[in-house]
């Protein structure tokens, strides 16, 4: 009797950081649970191809980015068979196990406990710019610079630590410090970086996108601007306005520094991404993956 085909109804994957989840999940929804085959091609690209199935969704990647998942690509192949390529960031093996029902579902997962410890020994330093009554730009609906930045830093601070960064923050309230305490503050506890968040304002409300300055002193910052600027594009989708060099990070010395500025809060679209909390998220996780990606595992 032949193989009865099964529909692949829905995929997606799954990962909540807040939760400290100690696994990346990739969750298949199915007509009827499938025959498979699984290979990894590297170790960092699993293979999962399912059999006797099409797909009912058109083909995809899926953005996972979740510090270790980095994308899922799924396609129809030839024969009746569905190909659900993982791409990640370490090498980790997957294990597979299976709700029946309906739909069936089949989940993969990925052991992600190690990413608790990435930035074990590290000290890096966060500077919400502005503060107090330096209020830095406002948007054309009258939102301030000075506390979406301090959000930015705050969940980013909140993924760092959960992999075991020391975190120093130059502003933990509504204070103006002057540039050079925040800049004394990395060299003091000889922060391994310093990220800096501000938002681009101007006159002209066109201008949007992501920029990032970085520090001409530092060995290798140029690097770590393009790990940071390659990821929070991956995670935010705005235009790009370059890395550009910043001179007034050369107070750092030879601490890498960067400028991050994911948007423009003068432009109407990006003001209104500042009102949305996942939009912060998507800030920190890119700037982690940056990070991430520059440290050596
Ligand atoms: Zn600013």
């Amino acid at each position: 009797m032949p193989q009865k085909i099964c529909r692949i109804t829905n995929l997606w994957s799954q990962c909540n950081w807040q939760i400290n989840e100690t696994v990346s999940r990739v969750i298949i929804e199915s007509t009827q649970l499938f025959p498979y085959q699984l290979d990894y091609l590297n170790q960092k690209k699993v293979l999962f191809n399912i059999l006797f199935a099409r797909a009912n969704m058109a083909p995809q990647t899926i953005e996972a980015s979740d510090g270790l998942i980095e994308k899922i690509v799924i396609q129809q192949l030839p024969h009746d068979v569905v190909g659900v390529h993982i791409y990640l960031n370490y090498p980790m093996p997957c294990k597979i196990s299976f709700k029946p029902g309906v739909p069936a579902r089949t989940i993969l997962s990925f052991d992600r406990l190690f990413i608790q410890h990435v930035f074990k020994n590290k000290i890096i330093a966060l500077d919400p710019g502005h503060g107090g009554d330096d209020y830095g730009g406002r948007g054309p609906v009258s939102l301030i610079e000075k506390d979406v930045v301090i959000a930015m830093a705050r969940k980013l601070k909140d993924l760092l630590e959960q992999s075991k960064a020391q975190v120093l923050l130059t502003r933990e309230t509504d204070q103006n410090i002057p540039l050079t305490h925040r800049f004394l503050l990395a060299k003091k506890f000889e922060a391994n970086v310093f990220i800096s968040f501000h938002v681009y304002h101007g006159a002209n409300p066109k201008v949007s996108g992501l920029a990032l300055k970085y520090n001409p002193r530092a060995e290798n910052n140029f690097y770590l601007a393009q790990c940071i600027y390659t990821e929070l594009a991956r995670k935010i989708k705005r235009p790009l306005r370059g890395i550009k060099v910043d001179q007034q990070l050369c107070y750092l010395e030879n601490i890498p520094g960067i400028i991050v500025e994911p948007v423009a809060i003068s432009n109407w679209t990006e003001e209104g991404l500042l009102r949305n909390p996942t939009f912060y998220e998507k800030i920190a996780f890119g700037v982690f993956n940056g990070l991430r990606k520059y440290f050596p595992p």
